[in-house]
């Protein structure tokens, strides 16, 4: 327990957490930048100060995300709003960001390319995307309204146009053709014992898992992959992250599903979480 009002480096000494998360829980709380308060350690605390930082750090002791704490997380460059209504936004999926923005650069200049981003959480790859690419077109769904609530806040901070949708995947868009589908999909197998460890613990159930019994956390992806197809323009791509071992699996659904020009991307940590590939649509018939 942490005693009555003290000084900034008496607070961060006695947190019990980490330094480096009690300096970013005091910014928050006094509106500084970390430097300062690293700067500031002889600075007295109010009494209100004291006890908001005090029942911030007790909610780290108790394991809880500092993204949920602080309410932000960065991606990709930009800050986002995170709730636990969302997935945090993770450093490997920036991976998605880029190929999905590398892709988006051959377009001509004349072509407007339109985009799905599919379960959009936070917003932070939609976001990400359009705040690189203002000129195209990008639609975001997900199943949670109270996630599309956040998403929703994440593109007017950053001042972009999106479209969003409340849908099962696919299920609200019935007649939508797009030129590249991208998602994060919950991947991790029903009762993976990583569900009950760590961050995953206070994070949204449906944002991780598919639920699905027997299914090795591949239901989603496997409803992604075989319904993309009908909603992807000709030469249209899609791509997705997955499990650090599902690459084998997704490709083979990939190759069922008709896709060619297969792609899977590793992570900074040299392990395949996106793949993907192109639909071709059949001609004449
Ligand atoms: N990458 C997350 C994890 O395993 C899971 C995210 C997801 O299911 N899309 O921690």
């Amino acid at each position: 327990m942490i005693s009555s009002p003290s000084s900034i480096g008496k607070l961060v000494a006695e947190s019990g957490i980490s330094k480096r998360e009690a300096e970013m829980i005091l910014a928050d709380v006094l509106g500084l930048s970390r430097a300062s308060i690293i700067a500031n350690a002889d600075r007295k605390l109010e009494a209100s100060e004291h006890r908001q930082a005090s029942a911030m750090i007790a909610r780290r002791q108790a394991g809880e995300p500092m993204a949920y704490i602080l309410g932000i997380r960065e991606f990709y460059g930009h800050e986002f709003i995170v709730t636990p209504d969302v997935l945090i936004p993770r450093p490997e999926t920036e991976v998605l960001v880029e190929q999905a923005l590398a892709r988006l650069a051959l377009y001509r200049t004349s072509a407007i390319p339109c985009v799905l981003d599919l379960g959009t959480g936070s917003g932070a790859i939609a976001v990400s995307i359009a705040a690189s690419k203002p000129a195209i077109r990008v639609v975001a769904t997900d199943i949670s309204s109270s996630a599309l609530a956040v998403a929703r806040q994440n593109a007017e901070r950053h001042n972009v146009n999106i479209r969003f949708v409340e849908s099962d995947w696919f299920t609200a868009l019935p007649a939508e053709k797009f030129d590249l589908i991208l998602s994060n999909p919950p991947y991790v197998a029903h009762g993976d014992p990583h569900l009950t460890q760590g961050d995953l613990r206070f994070e949204p159930p449906q944002a991780l898992t598919d639920r699905a019994v027997g299914q090795q956390g591949l239901a989603c992806i496997r409803r992604i992959i075989g319904d993309a197809p009908l909603h992807l323009n000709d030469e249209g791509w899609l791509l997705f992250e997955h499990g650090y071992d599902q690459a084998d699996a997704c490709r083979q659904m990939l190759v069922e599903g008709g896709f060619t020009d297969l792609v899977a991307i590793p992570d900074l940590a040299g392990i395949t979480r996106v793949s993907g590939g192109k639909f071709i649509a059949e001609r004449g018939i």
